[in-house]
């Protein structure tokens, strides 16, 4: 039990620190002047007055919140670090169109990722209360905690104005998404049509790795193929499709999904065994709901530390973040970023020093086609393209060698904290945030 009454676990405790945080009047040595060695306000509010650990609790177990929960665990001081995840396995989900396709599983044990003493609770946080510092899960219990670090990341959006759409298209953003879509596909003729909704990266990474396999595909762009990309990099991309058989359907758009067909905007009836949605990406609404300001799309309103608009006690990373000015695209590579710099903010108000702004940058965007070629995009550090590319088997091996390195990233992180790096993208600007919707 700890001073609190609560029932504790087993966490490594930092025995050094501990000794130095704790007074020891025995030993002559005045407490306070031990203290004041640290620095660290909090230290002093957390161990001398409550007498316990700094609870933080981390919410999704995604790229930016695992790396985030490793992080932590270089607080000098007495931290409990919970990770509240709804599955009991990481989710590679840059790996989502390997898993649907068959060729790959996505999910990596959270033993092997976490490091010491992180605990893992499986299970959904359904309302932050910010008042009372605490978290409602679904399976009823709450979590009581100091610092709250929310990474709930972002899903598909299928949208509700085409019909048809969330009863027959399958999305692919998410773990039980892509094994709904795998298991359809296990049980679908070779020969039968395959549509994919939408020509961003997402989009381009399914058709191929289904055209690969011989499937009959059609990619519908509405409007252009991997508008993000350079001309060469569309080009590359285009060539790719042409070479597979991939019929690409550029200012196409879809506007009725049946169970058998899609139907265009011009009335055009395709059919199509299987509709796969990749045009648009949501986030969790848990922000909102809790009370907190979100941007239009849902993300959590933070400054420049990502630090809550609302409450300094709560920190965003990651796809479900939006901080001031142009939110960072959704990605992995942002968020593998995001995460140890949400946490070192964590890390700063618990020393009770000010927190970093925070930085990234961009290398450019990588694009599995297939399993033997892609598309590195290559390009500014705020994301705009350059006019170059790398392409063929080595884009493929680059891709996947980052692939495995986002995993070995996390873990390093997590044997070794300190180590995750991110890009200085040069000064941020600091325009007001986006959009505010305060949702209640
Ligand atoms: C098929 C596919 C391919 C992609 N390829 C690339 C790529 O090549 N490069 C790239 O940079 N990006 C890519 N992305 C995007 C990338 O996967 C995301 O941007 C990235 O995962 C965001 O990381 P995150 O930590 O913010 O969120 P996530 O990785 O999504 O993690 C969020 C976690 O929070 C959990 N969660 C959600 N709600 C709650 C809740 N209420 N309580 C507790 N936990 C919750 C989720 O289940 C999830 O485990 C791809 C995405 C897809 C779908």
């Amino acid at each position: 039990m700890n001073p609190s009454g609560e029932q504790t676990e087993n966490y490594p405790i930092r025995a050094e620190m501990r000794q130095v945080c704790v007074a020891r009047p025995d030993d002559g040595s005045d407490a306070r002047h031990v203290l004041s060695h640290l620095a660290a306000l909090r230290c002093l509010e957390g161990m001398t007055q409550h007498n316990a650990p700094t609870k933080v609790v981390v919410l999704g177990g995604g790229y930016s919140g695992t790396v985030a929960a490793n992080r932590l665990r270089l607080a000098p001081t007495d931290i409990d670090i919970t990770l509240v995840n709804p599955r009991p396995h990481f989710v590679e989900r840059i790996r989502l169109h390997q898993f649907a396709a068959g060729n790959y599983d996505a999910a990596v044990d959270y033993g092997t990722m976490l490091g010491e003493g992180v605990r893992l609770v499986v299970d959904t946080a359904e309302r932050i209360d910010a008042a009372a510092r605490t978290v409602h899960l679904a399976s009823g219990a709450t979590l009581n905690y100091d610092y709250l670090i929310y990474a709930v990341g972002s899903t598909g959006a299928v949208p509700a104005s085409v019909p048809g759409a969330g009863e027959y298209a399958y999305p692919i953003a998410e773990f039980e998404h892509a094994q709904r879509l795998r298991a359809t596909l296990d049980e679908l003729h070779p020969d039968a049509p395959v549509t994919v909704v939408g020509a961003g990266l997402t989009g381009i990474e399914t058709a191929s790795e289904l055209a690969e396999q011989g499937r009959r595909v059609t990619l519908v762009c509405g409007g252009q193929l991997a508008p993000s990309l350079s001309e060469p990099g569309r080009r590359s991309i285009a060539k790719w499709m042409r070479r597979h058989g991939v019929t690409v359907m550029e200012n196409d758009v879809v506007t009725e999904v049946r169970p058998d067909a899609v139907v265009f905007a011009d009335g055009a009836v395709r059919p199509s065994a299987v509709t796969v949605w990749t045009a648009g990406f949501g986030v969790p609404d848990l922000a909102a709901h809790s009370g907190l300001h979100t941007d239009a799309l849902g993300r959590l309103l933070t400054d420049d530390t990502l630090t809550s608009i609302d409450d300094d006690r709560i920190v965003a990373a990651g796809d479900a973040a939006a901080p001031p000015g142009e939110p960072p695209r959704m990605s992995c590579q942002a968020a593998s970023q995001i995460g140890p710099q949400a946490a070192q903010t964590v890390l700063s108000r618990i020393a009770g020093t000010m927190p970093a702004e925070f930085d990234y940058g961009f290398v450019g965007s990588c694009v599995s086609l297939g399993r033997r070629a892609g598309t590195i995009q290559l390009a500014r550090k705020d994301d705009t393209p350059v006019n170059y590319y790398i392409g063929g088997r080595v884009a493929a091996w680059l891709k996947e060698a980052i692939c495995k390195g986002t995993v070995w990233g996390i873990r390093r992180e997590g044997r070794k904290p300190g180590t995750a790096f991110w890009y200085k993208g040069g000064k941020r600007a600091s325009q007001p945030a986006a959009e505010v919707v305060t949702q209640s």
